[in-house]
């Protein structure tokens, strides 16, 4: 196989899944190395790709190997630039650490741990609730419910509590899942016939962390056996949290009986930091990642982003991506020119070209499909959703919504209204995605 070529044929494919400025940043630097027993090796210009890659996509470029050459491949990254030492210790404890996670089955996320988790009024409520189940886990607080916005720390929260007892009750057996992949689990247990498997797995552990569980909003069977395994691990005294991104009696869609379980711990919310605490949190990434921030930048960000910190460490990244890249220092400007699509001015409105490359990406489709006559799913429910958004957040008319949308009439954006309307009210995931989108856009 000509690697370089097939490498070639994979980045095509990326680019049309992740619109051009994200491919031209973070994708197009990427060279391809060498392929040896099915290990890709990718040469990328600095540190900060690898960790924006596995952040943002990490499946993606395995995909685009499997589609262009029918291969599988796990992909190693080797860095262009020599790396600093202490930076690289690091780096490699994370990956044992990792790899020891997966041995045992673990899913947890070794990043989020305790010590890099910034507290502040905003959160310190749950962060001391998660400290304490980690230190008395199934004793004290169970459940442990923890709810907030996207991008607060949830995930991080409750990966720490679950890093704490990984070390410190090597014999206790940990789930951490989304309730996503809960769903599955259950769908595929039910298909194949190994539901007694399922319970067996779930109702035996000591720890069971579930995160984003408003996602199992209107799914009646899943909701059914969350019930049963939370019932089985109560009675043995053993530890549940779960997180979600509002509190339980704002999930509808679930029995009134799961939210009366999820109130029978303790209920702890995330609120949105305030500025202090972003600069706060940019510092400590910043300081960890050997990244020169001064504190004009850091204000900068802090205030130009709203709520969410993994959009706040995203332009942390996506800056010293770039600084190492062309060897510039991040100083305002640099920051200002880099981010100048990210950031919009509070008094300038958002136009539908935005929105528009918002859903695109989200959905990973191109810009001109969402302008096209194409109605297949993929394409139909994204434009709609766009269209929704363009009424909710622009003051365009519906014939201007239209135009925009590849010359349509005011009539189809009517109905991708209402379509988009009633979808939200009957889907709890389809309304959190919605509502995400929409937080990303506005100012
Ligand atoms: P959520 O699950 O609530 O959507 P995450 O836990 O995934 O949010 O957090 C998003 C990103 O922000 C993660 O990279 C996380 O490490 C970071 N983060 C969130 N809160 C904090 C905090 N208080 N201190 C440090 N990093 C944080
Ligand atoms: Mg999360």
């Amino acid at each position: 196989m000509d690697i370089v070529n097939s490498w070639d044929k994979s980045l095509s494919f990326i680019e049309d899944k992740v619109g051009d400025s994200i491919f031209e940043l973070w994708f197009k630097p990427i060279k391809a190395g060498s392929l040896k027993d099915d290990i890709l090796t990718l040469e990328i210009p600095n540190r900060f790709y690898k960790e924006w890659i596995e952040d943002n996509y990490p499946e993606i470029i395995p995909e685009a190997i499997k589609r262009t050459t029918d291969k599988d491949v796990t992909i190693k990254f080797k860095l262009a630039e020599r790396q600093d030492k202490e930076i690289k210790k690091i780096q490699r404890k994370l990956d044992s650490r990792r790899q020891k996670l997966a041995n045992k089955g673990i899913y947890l996320n070794p990043k989020y741990i305790f010590d890099s988790f910034v507290v502040g009024p905003s959160n310190q409520f749950a962060h001391a609730a998660a400290l304490a189940v980690s230190e008395s886990v199934g004793k004290r607080y169970n459940p442990l419910f923890i709810y907030g916005g996207v991008g607060l720390g949830k995930t991080h929260l409750i990966n720490s509590i679950g890093n704490v007892i990984v070390d410190d009750r090597p014999e206790y057996n940990i789930i951490y899942v989304s309730a996503e992949q809960f769903t599955n689990e259950v769908v595929s247990a039910i298909r194949h016939d190994r539901m007694g498997e399922f319970k067996d797995r779930y109702r035996n552990t000591d720890l069971f962390l579930l995160d984003d569980v408003q996602f199992i909003a209107g799914k009646e069977r899943t909701q059914d056996e969350f019930f049963h395994t939370f019932n089985a691990l109560y009675e043995k005294q053993k530890q549940i949290v779960i997180s979600s991104d509002r509190p339980p009696k704002e999930i509808s869609a679930i029995t009134d009986r799961l939210k009366s379980r999820f109130a029978m711990g303790l209920i702890a919310d995330i609120q949105p930091p305030d500025v202090e605490m972003k600069v706060a949190i940019l510092q400590k990434k910043a300081e960890s990642e050997k990244i020169n921030l001064d504190d004009e930048v850091s204000y900068f960000l802090a205030t130009r982003i709203k709520s969410n910190i993994r959009e706040l460490e995203g332009c942390l990244i996506k800056l010293a991506a770039h600084s190492t890249l062309t060897g510039s220092i991040i100083d305002l400007d640099m920051a200002k020119n880099v981010l100048r699509e990210f950031l919009h001015d509070d008094d300038r409105p958002i136009t539908v070209e935005q929105i528009q490359k918002a859903v695109c990406e989200f959905y990973g489709i191109r810009m001109q499909d969402i302008k096209a006559r194409k109605r297949t799913k993929e394409i139909a429910i994204p434009r709609q959703v766009a269209m929704y958004i363009s009424k909710k957040l622009t003051d365009l008319s519906l014939n201007d919504i239209g135009k925009a949308f590849g010359g349509k009439d005011h009539a189809t954006v009517i109905y991708a209204c209402k379509q988009t309307d009633e979808k939200i009210n009957k889907d709890e995931s389809f309304n959190r995605i919605v509502d995400n989108l929409m937080g990303r856009l506005k100012p």
